[in-house]
């Protein structure tokens, strides 16, 4: 296995500006517009409180970040092997797509490989906001629409924007490994409150889904085809009933078996749906995309919205997600 913390990786995309300069230039912008504390200010809270915790941690940031930066250089070495680097020349729409969130939200264009795999899923491991790294496997390029795929990068523009890639690599080393090492500076207690944690991060991550997309039903419509199995028959998902699915959900949140979901790294997709929909109501939203701002739109504030998200997601307490209800717009 090749481990090196050299970034001697010449990608096709080197033509691109992405030097230091033209980064600070553009990260400066963005966060005098949308940045609070160092956080983009569409972060969930439950994240940000949690992200502060861990910060906290003797040296457990320091730590995480240079464990990170191996990781994906080591990873952006393995895929250049097996997978196909997204550029202008190559899968061009895929690379505007990336580009266009990676503007929108304030990062350094992405270099996005496309991995051959059926399986339905993407990630990113990036250790940085300046240069960071996708993958898609071809399975979800497949299954969805273009204006959908746009939402997973938008998604994995977020994590990168949040800067979560960084805890998450640890964990998921952690985790591959059964421990190890790394696992004597981490208690049980940590673990727990890490899991708990990355489900936060999946609201975060779906709320710059919702700022990137071209309209909201998209980002929407990836859950819902991810909960139903992306078939080919994408009619038949794309109607789903979100009411019938809130029903749903209120199975599973009179049962223990909601508690099913601790093990989990990402919320149910039934509750992410809800929180996305949530966040549509939500005056950062309408911050972030100012045409999209309607008569009749809610335009919650953020505090309020949070405490919406939070009672969706909160495993523990299900009578809060129980008394949640969905108000669809007008
Ligand atoms: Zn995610």
């Amino acid at each position: 296995m090749i481990m090196t913390n050299e970034k001697n990786y010449k990608s096709p995309l080197d033509s691109i500006d992405v030097s230091f300069s033209n980064y600070v230039a553009m990260r400066k912008r963005e966060e005098s517009l949308h940045m609070e504390d160092g956080v983009p200010d569409y972060a969930f809270d439950l994240d940000y409180e949690l992200r502060r915790r861990m910060e906290q941690i003797p040296h457990f940031t320091g730590l995480c970040k240079k464990i990170s930066a191996t990781i994906e250089t080591r990873a952006i070495q393995i895929y250049n092997q097996q997978a196909v680097a997204v550029s202008p020349e190559q899968y061009g729409e895929i690379y505007s797509m990336g580009t266009d969130c990676a503007k929108r939200l304030g990062i350094g264009t992405p270099n996005i490989f496309v991995y051959p795999s059926p399986q339905i899923n993407a990630f990113t491991c990036a250790s940085d906001t300046i240069s960071p790294m996708i993958v898609l496997y071809s399975g979800i390029v497949d299954r969805l629409k273009p204006a959908e795929l746009k939402c997973v990068i938008a998604h994995e523009c977020g994590h990168i924007h949040n800067e979560h890639t960084i805890y998450q690599n640890v964990v998921g080393e952690i985790l591959n490994s059964g421990s190890g090492i790394l696992g004597f500076f981490l208690s049980v207690a940590n673990m727990a409150l890490m899991q708990f944690w990355t489900r936060a991060c999946e609201i975060t991550a779906d709320r710059a889904a919702v700022i990137c997309a071209d309209n909201v039903e998209d980002a929407v419509n990836v859950q819902k085809k991810l909960f139903s199995g992306a078939t080919f028959n994408a009619e038949f998902q794309e109607n789903l009933n979100l009411d019938a699915l809130k029903a749903q959900l209120d199975v599973t949140l009179n049962n223990p078996s909601r508690l099913y979901e601790i093990m989990s790294d990402h919320p149910s997709g039934l509750r992410r749906i809800f929180c996305m929909k949530e966040f549509e109501e939500c005056e950062i939203y309408y911050k972030w995309r100012t045409e999209k701002k309607k008569p009749g739109s809610i335009g919650r504030n953020k505090e309020e919205t949070d405490e919406r998200c939070r009672k969706l997601v909160n495993i523990w307490n299900n009578a809060q997600a129980k008394n949640y209800r969905y108000e669809e717009k007008s």
